[in-house]
């Protein structure tokens, strides 16, 4: 569990995501089961949700070198 402190501040910010923005910026569809997908390269995570209504993708990129 080498990586377990990092994977959980990951986690915490998808749910982060998943709880502050489920609200599609485009159409404003409120997705309750929100569920964005997180994929890193171990210096940036990249956060990507696709809204279930009008296809419109949000995405966050996170830094963690400046974490
Ligand atoms: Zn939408």
């Amino acid at each position: 569990m080498a990586t377990s402190s990092k994977s959980s501040a990951l986690e915490r910010l998808k749910a982060y995501y998943n709880d502050e923005e489920c609200v599609c910026t485009a159409c404003g569809f409120v997705d309750d089961e929100a569920d964005w997908a997180g994929e890193t390269d171990g210096r940036v995570v990249e956060y990507s949700h696709e809204c279930p209504c009008c296809g419109a993708v949000m995405e966050h990129t996170v830094d963690l070198t400046v974490a």
